[in-house]
């Protein structure tokens, strides 16, 4: 039967407690048992973000010119504070967004309008020049604006290959991407000879830092070796950087950022066709929880420099220590990782049947293809839980090598 309201209204106990119930086989994020989703810097800050979302719970970005000037502000020192770290320059400007979908997508609609003002074609459709690593963001960002979509195979150290995308940029091309890092291996592209090329063919690069845009500096200044990928590369046109990924802030919170403001310029709608008045918005969604605004501001601020640094320098040893794990249990790591994504395979044993073993032992498996493997993205939620794991793991490896299962039919999915 298909659910139909309550007739009266249930009080707060039993709607809790139908919540707990509904949730009680979901997988246990809190312990570290799913690789993706979720994310964790630390309990205090994480504390201090819900309790900003929840004290500007009810104010709504989309009235931040008019009526929620504080909200604005927090806004505008948000994106200023995400541009100081992607060293942008002067001229420079940014949206906040509701997540990393939402910044591509509105990136490549600023690239389209600025390609079809510079070309004098108002009706350029065009193509986006990408690596087969990119988000699914920007294929749907083409679906929207019936672009085409030009996936490229990545190099053999699985980032982008420069000559093959060279090879695929014609006449249309309106964008190239290149990811800091890719979601699947966790590598970063070559940025610097992406802006080299992007210069050369007069094109927009777009960096695709959603995922790494808030760790990948902080790493750097910990200490570790990390490719550039920021404005300081000449030919990157806009970067996009998920606050509610490794910023820790609560969802839904990203950044798009552009070169100059010129560019920004292309991304926002203007609206004024309809008896409500002229609507000018720089995002798709219109209403935008002003907890997620309070929450980025308040979050970035507890953090601090210091508080990012040593977060990212711990994240990065948490990944290191999965990796000497994953390794000595006779698993091969694709690429070299950068920051702390991990994806690995195996030349004996199939994988799919171990990332069934996982499943059956309470973890979502994350998964990658070609080749298939075990895709992990480590925050401090799974510092704890290694040792479980990596036992488990063990037992999944051992049991698939031993039954023999072969292709048991799962796909990766994200
Ligand atoms: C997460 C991610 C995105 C999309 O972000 P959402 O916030 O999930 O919409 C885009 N690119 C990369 C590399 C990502 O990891």
């Amino acid at each position: 039967m298909r659910k139909s309201l309550p007739a009266i209204g249930l009080n707060h106990d039993a709607i809790f407690a139908q919540m707990t119930a509904m949730t009680a086989h979901d997988a246990d994020w809190r312990r570290g048992r799913i690789p993706l989703y979720v994310f964790k810097g630390n309990e205090t800050v994480g504390e201090i973000g819900r309790d900003a979302f929840v004290r500007f719970f009810n104010e709504n970005g989309l009235g931040g010119k008019r009526a929620f000037l504080g909200l604005k502000k927090m806004e505008d020192e948000v994106l200023e504070i995400g541009m100081t770290l992607f060293r942008a320059p002067g001229d420079a400007a940014g949206y906040f967004t509701t997540g990393g979908s939402e910044s591509i997508i509105v990136a490549v609609k600023a690239c389209r309008d600025f390609a079809r003002k510079r070309r004098g074609n108002p009706r350029l459709r065009g193509n986006l020049v990408m690596p087969y690593s990119a988000h699914p963001a920007f294929t749907k960002a083409a679906m929207l604006m019936d672009l085409e979509t030009r996936r490229v195979p990545v190099a053999t150290d699985y980032r982008a290959d420069i000559a093959a995308m060279e090879q695929a940029i014609d006449g249309d091309t309106l964008m190239l991407v290149g990811s800091a890092p890719c979601f699947p291996y966790g590598t970063i592209d070559p940025i610097t000879e992406l802006g080299e090329l992007a210069q050369r063919r007069d094109l927009w690069l777009h960096v695709d830092a959603c995922v790494g845009g808030y760790i990948a500096p902080f790493a750097a200044k910990a200490g570790y070796a990390i490719p550039e990928f920021d404005f300081s590369i000449p030919g990157v046109m806009s970067l996009s950087a998920d606050l509610h990924k490794f910023g820790f802030c609560p969802k839904p919170a990203s950044t798009i950022f552009y070169r100059s403001a010129d560019a920004a310029g292309f991304q926002p709608f203007d609206v004024d066709d309809w008896p409500g008045g002229r609507f000018t918005t720089a995002t798709i969604a219109g209403t935008r929880p002003g907890g997620a605004i309070a929450g980025a501001w308040a979050t970035l601020h507890a953090m601090g420099e210091e508080g990012y640094v040593n977060t990212a320098g711990q994240i990065m040893e948490v990944a290191r220590a999965y990796r000497r794990d994953v390794e000595a249990s006779g698993l091969q790591v694709i690429g070299e990782p950068d920051l702390s994504i991990l994806a690995f395979t195996s030349r004996e044993v199939d994988m799919h049947a171990v990332s069934e073993g996982m499943a059956r032992r309470g973890w979502v498996p994350g998964v990658v293809r070609q080749p298939f493997g075990l895709h992990l993205m480590l925050s401090m939620l799974h510092a704890p839980a290694r040792e479980d794991y990596i036992r488990d793991l063990r037992s999944a490896l051992d049991e698939a090598r031993t039954s023999g299962i072969h292709r048991v039919g799962t796909d990766a999915s994200y």
